[in-house]
């Protein structure tokens, strides 16, 4: 521990009980000692206040013998213990884990687990209707409806619920209030969540997926550490398996926590969980209110909370009694964060699971080739499920060769894949149209000059957005008014887009069917998550003809209408260079078509590409992931990446060029020697410059059982020292290298 009063200046004026380990949300190693004053009580894990220069901070009371050396006298005082429940030992041996295996500081990682308890206002009371009795002067049948309804069910009605069950506007509602047929009470506010019944329904599970089902459910009942994987195709019932596995959980009375990649655009999953157990789970990500996350962690401490759907910060939750993680679309991305702690959530749960001595199950229609070799080598039990459920099909899935079957000019849909459309709009069903892009066009260019619209303060074009008239940096969100003139030479109406995005797609759509309702479906279009939720909502009821999406809509969604799924270039993620590239395709493209024909009609995926022959093309239309996973893995094995070999990236940015070049270079320099583990680079990075910070990247590469952290560690101490505007990200297991 190092001694407060070096930095902040002794402070005590009441006698000290104790001196004890804090850990603080700083760039330090390890936690500071602070004095605990006489009159307070902590013990570690306590979440504290303490005094950090001039600033309070939050932190967390740690393990570790008090340093009997330091002179209480000399040390700065806690300032006060937050009432709620101390960090348990498992949560702190966890923290430690990460912050060792991430190399990130511990205070980091600790401030993921903890919160401040809020002091919010009190919560008010909803408003809520009393039927009082009588009728209104006029009778319509709007009216007789929620009449009939308030008269079945004396449930404390709100306003939009009265009008919503009876499927009336709120003008309705408004009008009855206004006749005083009904008056308004105020209501209690509801609790966080219901309590999940394990038996609410029946399990419904048959066929392939018993035996699954009952191997997982034995994996729970036994308790202690245990992985499972379960690889099953889209649509073939993994939830439901998985289900059955939170269910017996929930009967030994144990927390669960879901892991989703996309929760906050799930709502259909909590409707489906509702369904199954009766209630709906808390959900756990970055679009609640500061009101709701304060009420679900309490939740989740004091065991209110039974089961938890999150994103992946929901793995850092201190759950009070937690026996089961579930981990659905394992492979996917979104469980890597690379902010401020590198870390992925997937394999971090894993080791939570091991910690805390429980089961964790991993599910995923195209497991990761880490999960895939930990099922090969016993590491984890893998269950299979490789037809789709009841009489739904796989859709049947086309390579469409642009090369010989190119679209109209200016166009980018092949006549195939417009008459595909055509066929499922005839019909009365639904197409999705996937691209990966966001946006109008990825490039705008001067006809005339050549010039082309490149962020100023990062290295990517500025990509045309043309609902909103800007053109914009995806990287920094830099953003500026579409031009009418070039800035370069000054010709007006001569910038061309060059290159499709979702909105340009949707404009051929237009162009080709006038008649359809269309929609595109990208993060950035306004409205934010409600609106998308709402847009999802009105696709799976069929208020939708047609869906123009990024990878937004290829995720777990339900849609029963869609049979026609339309690959718009299969092409763009293969051509980074990335060895990961292919895999990444594979999954993606294996999602997006798998939205289509989950409710038996029959389905079609027709995949635009140039290169037909390329592997990932041929697995995705023969339907053998197993041959491509195997060739993966063997290509893998034989040039010792992960995971049969260990990587990890530091990326040096500084100011200018010069800066973060030679800071890079120091560090390469002062690599230690160790047989096995290898530096590559500096050399500029994928991203050469990021808002206006110029960055290397070194790549560290080693045989799996190399030490990479003690290597990293050395390397960095050795190093030149980080000064100035350098800063250094390092990021173990990085997605693309
Ligand atoms: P996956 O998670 O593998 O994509 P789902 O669990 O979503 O598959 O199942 C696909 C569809 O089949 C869903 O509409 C689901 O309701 C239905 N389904 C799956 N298993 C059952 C079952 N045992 N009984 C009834 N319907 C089921
Ligand atoms: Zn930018």
């Amino acid at each position: 521990d190092t001694d407060s009063s070096d930095l902040f200046g002794p402070l005590l004026d009441k006698p000290v009980a104790a001196v004890v380990p804090v850990l603080v949300p700083l760039p330090v190693p390890g936690p500071y000692s602070y004095a605990v004053p006489e009159g307070l009580t902590v013990v570690p894990g306590s979440v504290v206040q303490v005094p950090v220069g001039p600033r309070q901070m939050i932190g967390v009371v740690w393990d570790g013998a008090d340093d009997s050396t330091l002179d209480p006298k000399k040390l700065r005082p806690i300032t006060l213990a937050f009432d709620c429940p101390p960090l348990s030992k498992e949560m702190r041996d966890f923290v430690d884990w990460v912050s060792a295996y991430t190399l990130s500081p511990p205070g980091f990682v600790a401030r993921m687990a903890i919160r401040a308890p809020a002091a919010l206002d009190p919560e008010p009371m909803v408003e809520g209707l009393r039927f009082v009795g009588g009728e209104p002067a006029r009778l319509t049948p709007a009216r007789t409806r929620v009449l009939d309804l308030a008269k079945e069910q004396e449930a404390p009605w709100t306003r939009s619920g009265l009008a919503h069950a009876a499927g009336v506007s709120l003008s309705v509602v408004d009008g009855l209030i206004k006749q005083g047929v009904f008056d308004t009470i105020f209501l209690p506010p509801p609790p966080v969540v219901a309590r999940p019944d394990p038996d609410y329904t029946a399990p419904r599970i048959e066929g392939p997926q018993k035996g699954a089902a009952e191997e997982i459910v034995a994996s729970v009942s036994a308790g202690g550490f245990a992985a499972s994987l379960i690889d099953g195709v889209t649509g073939s019932g993994k939830t439901e398996v998985y289900f059955e596995a939170i269910a017996q959980a929930l009967r030994q009375d144990k927390q669960v926590l879901i892991l989703l990649p996309e929760i906050a655009l799930t709502s259909s999953f909590l409707d489906r969980f509702e369904q199954r157990f009766g209630a709906k789970p808390a959900e756990w990500h970055s679009d609640l209110s500061p009101r709701i996350r304060e009420k679900v962690w309490r939740g989740v401490v004091t065991g209110e909370v039974r089961v938890v759907a999150g994103a992946r910060s929901a793995l850092f939750l201190p759950f009070e009694d937690l026996g089961l993680i579930v981990i659905d679309e394992e492979h996917d991305p979104a469980y890597k964060q690379e902010d401020r702690v590198f870390y992925n959530a997937r394999d971090m749960a894993v080791v939570r699971a091991r910690i805390g001595d429980f089961p964790i199950v991993l599910v995923s229609a195209t497991p990761s080739v880490e999960s895939q070799v930990n099922g090969l080598s016993g590491r984890y039990t893998t269950v299979h499920l490789p037809t789709r459920f009841g009489d739904a099909a796989l859709p049947d899935l086309h390579l469409v060769d642009m090369r010989r079957h190119p679209p109209e000019r200016g166009g980018f849909l092949s006549p195939i894949l417009l008459r595909g459309m055509k066929k499922a709009l005839e019909r009365g069903e639904q197409s999705l149209l996937f691209l990966n892009r966001r946006g109008y066009a990825p490039l705008t260019l001067c006809r005339v000059c050549g010039h082309r619209f490149q962020c100023p303060q990062c290295s990517s074009w500025l990509v045309e957005h043309r609902f909103r008239n800007q053109i914009q940096c995806h990287q920094c969100g830099y953003h500026e008014h579409t031009p009418e003139a070039c800035p370069e030479c000054g010709t007006f109406d001569h910038l061309v887009a060059c290159g499709p995005g979702v909105e340009r797609i949707a404009e051929e759509v237009e162009k080709h069917f006038p008649e359809a309702r269309t929609i595109v479906m990208s993060s950035d279009l306004l409205g934010g998550v409600k609106r998308l939720r709402m847009e999802l909502d009105a696709i799976a009821k069929g208020d939708v003809d047609i869906v123009i999406g990024t990878q937004l809509v290829a995720k777990g969604h339900n849609f029963p209408l869609m049979t026609l799924v339309g690959i718009v270039d299969a092409d763009l993620g293969l051509s980074n260079g990335d060895p990961r590239a292919a895999e990444r395709t594979f999954q993606l493209l294996s999602q997006v078509t798998g939205r289509a024909g989950r409710t038996g009609l029959k389905s079609h995926g027709l995949i635009q590409t140039f290169q037909p022959q390329h592997p990932v093309m041929q697995a995705i239309v023969s339907g053998d992931a197993g041959a491509f996973y195997e060739r993966e893995i063997a290509e893998r094995e034989k040039a010792i990446l992960p995971p049969f070999g260990r990587l990890a990236s530091l990326i040096v940015s500084a100011d200018t060029r010069a800066d973060a070049e030679t800071h890079a270079r120091g560090l390469r320099a002062a690599a230690p020697r160790v047989t096995g583990i290898s530096v590559l680079g500096p050399a500029e990075a994928p991203l050469a410059l990021v808002r206006g910070r110029h960055r290397f990247r070194l790549l560290v590469h080693g045989r799996r059982n190399s030490d990479m952290q003690a290597f990293l560690k050395a390397m960095m101490s050795a190093g030149p020292k980080v000064r100035g505007t350098v800063q250094i990200q390092l990021d173990i297991d990085p997605q693309s290298f």
